[in-house]
């Protein structure tokens, strides 16, 4: 692996901190927790025998305020 390939790479880590500084207060949709989590598994509905994945993002209103101030 080199760094390269690792950089473009999608992740869904997200920081935070940076989540909460830029999280809107009233935000309907994070309640101003800057974060989005979704459950997907791989075959695109949830089943029992199938693993879920967690995934985490940012809010809207984060990446909209990252734009703004960042
Ligand atoms: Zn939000």
């Amino acid at each position: 692996m080199n760094e390269k390939e690792k950089g473009l790479r999608y992740t869904t880590t997200v920081d935070l901190d940076v989540a909460g500084m830029y999280a809107e207060e009233r935000c309907k949709h994070c309640s101003g927790r800057g974060i989005l989590s979704t459950q997907v598994s791989s075959g695109g509905t949830i089943r029992k025998d199938k693993a879920v994945e967690h995934r985490v993002d940012y809010c809207s209103c984060v990446r909209k305020n990252v734009r703004k101030y960042g």
